[in-house]
């Protein structure tokens, strides 16, 4: 099989702020082609500065992998161990070169993704759409421009995350999720949850830094909300670290290495009678497409990474009212956007 790669610079429609990191204008993300014979899968990483991740990163890491990829597709498995031994880490660089597998493998096979796992693509959920920080009139404003969307999650982690989400629910009667992202200690999560009490919160997610468990279950114990780990749920054996401290965990094809070992994070995650979210990062329809097909395994969705760019270059899953719909074709099921590709690469 053969590797190419390209950057895919995505301009940001709004600038996306969340708690502790700066405000992000352009998501620089790494596309990818694996060839074998007349089939050609692409994938997509998404670097994050979070995890010690950038393009240039992504793109040394396929540089190493290229020469081990073989060339039997289906032995994904093998190829994934070959991967974990040339680097540690780097999960965005893996998730592409998982996904780019997963959709050769639909499309030598002619069945969508979600028939090769063995889902029904009619049990997708809704997915939420994201809210980034700013003053609380400002994001109540957003609120009110996303009214098409039944679930709004809510970035959180100021010194006014009450205000933030009062004025919120002044304009909006849709389901809210709340995402602190670490930003929190402890004792402030405990007082900022049990403040949100009159806005009707579904959950929230990452309260506190990610290595504070102490913290993550300190929090559990003192809120009525159900407490969710993101950050704190990066490996697969994570999810039995946080299972007592949580009540659910977000999971992600960029932060969790692709579909394959997601697809093990949410049956472990089942085993710790933990409940599932499926999350991104900003990302184009080609890594969000992959993502959704997994979600009728999962109870939510955040799929919205594709609905805050402006220039997204493929399209694959749809939103209708909400609900995730999944694309018909082979493999990933995304196409090129009727709209030119642009290329970024240096
Ligand atoms: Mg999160």
């Amino acid at each position: 099989m053969h590797l190419d790669a390209k950057v895919l610079n995505l301009k940001l429609t709004t600038p996306f702020r969340i708690s502790s990191r700066d405000a992000q204008y352009i998501a620089p993300n790494v596309i990818v082609q694996v060839t074998h014979n007349e089939f050609t899968g692409y994938g997509e990483a998404t670097p994050s500065r979070y995890y010690g991740e950038t393009t240039e990163t992504v793109l040394a890491c396929l540089a190493l992998f290229t020469s081990s990829l073989g060339d039997d597709p289906f032995l994904i498995e093998d190829i994934l161990q070959r991967l974990d031994k040339i680097v540690d880490l780097n999960s965005a660089a893996k998730a592409a070169v998982d996904m780019a597998l997963y959709d050769l493998m639909g499309k030598i096979l002619g069945v969508p993704l979600y028939r090769l796992l063995g889902l029904n693509p009619t049990r997708t959920p809704h997915t939420s759409f994201t809210i980034s920080l700013d003053t609380p009139a400002e994001m109540a404003k957003k609120a009110l421009l996303a009214k098409d969307y039944p679930i709004l999650k809510i970035k959180v982690g100021t010194r006014n995350d009450v205000e933030i989400l009062k004025a919120i629910r002044e304009v909006s009667s849709a389901t809210l999720r709340v995402d602190a992202n670490t930003g929190w200690t402890a004792k402030e999560a405990i007082k900022n949850i049990n403040a949100f009490e009159p806005y009707n919160i579904e959950f929230v997610e990452q309260p506190v830094p990610a290595h504070d468990l102490a913290g993550l279950k300190l929090v559990r114990d003192n809120v009525s909300l159900p407490i969710f780990a993101d950050e704190s749920c990066v490996t697969l054996h994570n999810i039995a670290r946080v299972s007592d401290c949580v009540d659910g965990v977000n999971l992600k094809l960029m932060k969790n290495k692709g579909i394959s070992n997601v697809l093990k994070m949410i049956h472990a995650a089942r085993v710790h009678h933990l409940r599932v979210m499926l999350g991104c990062m900003i990302e184009s329809s080609l890594a969000i497409t992959a993502a959704a097909h997994l979600t009728p395994l999962v109870d939510y969705a955040d799929l919205d990474g594709n609905l805050l760019i402006d220039d997204d270059p493929y399209e694959g899953v749809k939103v209708e009212q909400g609900k995730l719909v999944l694309p018909e074709g082979t493999g990933l099921g995304v196409k090129e956007s009727t709209r030119i590709v642009r290329d970024d690469s240096a």
